[in-house]
């Protein structure tokens, strides 16, 4: 007989490469949450859509459970997901989970069970035994198990810690990872069960304090605040309960006050920051009619190239504002927005309770909030960054990229998509206008607009007619043979800065580097300290004292002697921000000198305070990373310093001169913001390199047309799609096999994709991360369609080799190559 149900097609949130089919009870929609058996645990779902011919023999499991009553995406958000999914080779329900910043429906547990031996052990033992051994801690553990199937890891070892590692050995249990289904969490509200004749005499001090608490502040609408405010537990509330001094009743999770500015947006920049908009120049108004002439009309891509300083910004919030009038609703990303708290307080003196804002520094609670507040209608605008692009906004008008060039809106894990690519197809869906921003646009974009695919708009004025920075470029070959200096800071800079210092004017220097030294080197042996799980050196961290790896975080404690061979003669080599501002505090006594970098930032108030502190003028020299080049309007700056431009020039990466360009036209952008002019001193070693010449000339055109010709020669993006595809696995033999596996499918296919170049197989540049080995296979097509039809050809042959999605990772248009 036939099982009766209708059948649907559902993501699985896992990596798995297909969708599923499963049996539903009643209709389900595109775009719903499921609760779905996979293998022996319990998985959330997204329902795709009905199933069509189901090839005969297979089996259809039944789904356990629908969990919201209507769907959680729109049709126009489930369609962006299973683009990305294709587009990205990415597993389906990996591309939803990340679309969804919701908590976890389930979650990873450890379940212990008796496995047949432990059964048999047990029925061996006879019941006299039983008895007898009624102490061994063996046979209660048994009989436990029997009764208690699937006891959690941890309760097991509480109770039977000596018994349970023994059992493990004798293969009496096992233990498997499972996915449980998170209870709800419950809000309670809590009143007290009426006038109390008499208290009762033996009350608990934790009892007493909670019903205090109740009769001071009347009943509680969330138990859990009251829970904190008493120091009590959940059973203390149960147990008055039960005695019926106090009622609980299952209440409802509060919504948060809708557009409740954040703690931190209001602290730091208090009232008067951002008033009034100020009346647009003619050539902000030229952009923005062009804007809403597009608005009217659908679907398109602009690309607003304007200098730093030519007030983009100002174009974002007019447009969104023209959205909100339309009734349409509005999305900005920017690369960076918990250290960047100048523009949510700008979007909030705008639009006020209508913006939410979407990024990774949120707890989940609060992402949660702003998360439904977008997607029942009450939040129009949205501020956030890379995964806000899947902001469950309806009726979207535009969608703005600022800063479109900046690599942090590439995903380093799966889904490896591009915020900008993927904004621009949402846009594309909701027939809605993409605008990407930037004074160095990324060679794509700017290639695209000379295509004609991307409209291209221009600022090439700075807001006030103020002059873009002077740039100075020292040649550092030449300082070192003359002064033999052993800090990076050429007599011009030190002369530079001591006159600002003088004058009392702001000074901002570049980094590249966080951290004290680049690495440990032993001078005896020449060996440097590197990870135990990636192929890097450790970076020397001063104020922790340790060795830290910046790819997987690994630390340890400071060798005194060298590990290798036993020499003393241990030598930091390199200055990192931490150095250099400790440097500068000796060299310039009496001047104010702070750093901020990715360390600092770790820290948040700290960060959010030197920022402010240094807007205000209280610091005269700032020492950072990339992280202060980015976006930040301090009007005191007149010099910039970067320390070394070169750093990136080094690696094997074909966008090194493109990243150097970018960075020092964009800290050059940081001088001079105010009424006085500023200066650039830019310290290389490579002072004749085309990156760093049209940097300090500010000449985007002139660097453009170089660069592509390099990447024409060279085969690179934008003029052929690009391709990353690496084997890895903490096993080096798993890796070689993989990497022998994929290579053997790409000779046999190579003839069938004729016009595509494959590279390698050969070690990743990083041929070590986070314990796995890394072999890599460089793609590249003139035709984007035929490289992404062998690679949905590798997905399939992978899936047939039982090659794990995890083994194989393909990166699409990767940002790094490393
Ligand atoms: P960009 O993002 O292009 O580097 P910003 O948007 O930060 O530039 O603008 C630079 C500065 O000019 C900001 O301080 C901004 O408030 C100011 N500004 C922008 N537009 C105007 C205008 N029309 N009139 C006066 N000041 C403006
Ligand atoms: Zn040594
Ligand atoms: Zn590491």
């Amino acid at each position: 007989m036939k099982p009766q149900g209708l059948l649907f097609n559902v993501a699985v949130m896992a990596a798995i490469r297909y969708p599923l089919t499963y049996r539903f009870p009643s209709p389900v929609s595109p775009g719903q949450r499921v609760l779905v058996p996979l293998a022996t645990r319990k998985a959330t779902g997204i329902v795709l859509g009905p199933t069509g011919e189901l090839a005969p023999g297979i089996e259809v499991r039944e789904a356990l459970r629908v969990l919201d009553p209507e769907p959680l995406l729109s049709a126009e958000l489930v369609r962006l997901g299973l683009w990305i999914a294709d587009y990205y080779l990415a597993p389906p329900g990996e591309v939803f989970r990340a679309m969804l910043p919701l908590r976890q429906e389930t979650r990873q547990t450890r379940q212990v069970r008796l496995t047949e031996e432990g059964r048999r052990a047990m029925q061996g033992l006879s019941s006299s035994l039983l008895e007898e051994s009624k102490g061994s801690q063996d046979a209660a553990l048994l009989l436990y198990l029997d009764r208690h199937p699937g006891v959690a890891v941890e309760t097991l070892q509480k109770r039977f810690a000596a018994a349970y590692p023994r059992a493990l050995e004798q293969k009496w249990v096992s233990a498997e990872e499972v996915q449980k289904e998170r209870r709800r969490r419950k809000v309670l509200a809590v009143r007290l069960a009426g006038p109390l004749p008499e208290r009762p005499a033996r009350l608990s001090p934790v009892a007493r304090r909670i019903i205090e608490a109740l009769e001071r502040q009347g009943p509680a609408e969330d138990h859990r605040a009251l829970l904190e405010a008493t120091g009590a537990q959940l059973t203390n509330l149960r147990t008055l309960g039960r005695a019926g001094l106090i009622e609980l009743t299952e209440g409802r999770a509060r919504e948060s006050v809708p557009g409740k500015p954040s703690e931190e947006a209001e602290c730091v920049f208090p009232s008067g920051e951002a008033g009034l908009p100020p009346q647009l120049t003619p050539a902000q108004s030229a952009v923005l009619n062009e804007l809403y002439a597009r608005l009217e009309r659908g679907f398109g891509a602009v690309l607003l190239h304007g200098v730093t300083g030519s007030g983009k910004t100002e174009i974002y919030l007019h447009l969104i504002a023209r959205c909100l009038e339309r009734g349409r609703s509005a999305l900005l990303l920017v690369p960076e927005i918990a250290l960047t708290p100048a523009i949510q307080a700008l979007f909030r003196s705008r639009f006020g309770a209508q913006v939410a804002l979407l990024h990774s520094g949120l707890t989940e609670r609060e992402r949660d909030d702003a998360w439904w507040r977008v997607r029942r209608g009450h939040a129009k605008v949205v501020l956030g960054t890379r995964s806000a692009v899947f902001a469950p906004l309806a009726n979207l008008g535009a969608l703005i990229v600022d800063e479109e060039h900046d690599s942090s809106y590439k995903q380093d894990e799966t889904p490896r998509y591009h915020g900008r690519d993927v904004a621009v197809v949402r846009a594309q869906f909701a027939g809605a206008v993409a605008l990407l921003g930037s004074a160095t646009p990324s060679l794509e974009s700017y290639w695209n607009a000379r295509q004609g695919k991307y409209l291209l708009l221009k600022l090439e004025e700075r807001i006030g007619g103020r002059k873009l920075a002077a740039v100075v470029v020292v040649d550092m070959r030449q300082e070192f043979r003359e002064t033999h200096t052993q800090i990076p800071l050429s007599r011009e800079l030190k002369a530079e800065i001591e006159a600002q210092i003088r004058d009392k004017a702001q000074t901002m220097l570049l980094l590249n580097r966080r951290g004290y030294s680049w690495f440990l080197l032993c001078r005896s042996c020449g060996q440097t300290q590197r990870c135990v799980n990636c192929s890097v050196a450790l970076t020397y961290h001063r104020r922790e004292h340790r060795l830290t790896c910046h790819y997987c975080g690994y630390s340890t404690a400071v060798p005194s002697v060298c590990p290798a061979c036993g020499s003393e003669y241990l030598h930091y080599v390199g200055e990192g921000t931490e150095k250099i501002e400790q440097k500068f505090a000796e060299l310039f006594p009496g001047a104010r000198v702070a750093r901020l970098d990715r360390d600092v930032a770790r820290r948040r108030r700290e960060f959010l305070r030197v920022l402010e502190e240094f807007r205000q003028g209280k610091i005269d020299i700032l020492v950072g990373t990339q992280l202060i080049a980015k976006g930040h309007d301090f009007p005191g700056v007149t010099l910039v310093g970067v320390v070394s431009a070169d750093v990136g020039l080094g690696l094997p990466d074909f966008r090194a001169a493109e990243r150097s360009f970018q960075l020092i036209t964009q800290v050059a952008g940081r001088a001079g913001r105010g009424s006085a002019p500023g200066r650039v001193l830019v310290q290389t070693f490579f002072p004749d390199h085309y990156a760093i010449r049209f940097a300090a000339e500010q000449n985007y055109e002139g660097f453009f047309s170089k660069e592509m010709g390099f990447r024409r020669m060279m085969h690179y993006p934008p003029v052929t799609a690009l391709a990353n595809v690496v084997a890895q696995h903490v096993k080096l033999e798993r890796a070689a096999q993989v990497a022998k596996e994929v290579g053997g499918f790409f000779t046999r296919v190579e003839v069938q994709f004729a016009g595509i170049k494959i590279l390698g197989p050969g070690p990743a540049p990083l041929a070590r991360v986070e314990r796995r080995y890394r072999i890599q296979f460089l793609l590249k097509s003139n035709s984007r369609a035929t490289l992404h039809a062998l690679l949905k050809q590798l997905v399939h042959h992978c899936a047939q080799s039982g090659i794990q999605p995890r083994e194989v990772m393909i990166d699409v248009d990767p940002v790094n190559l490393m």
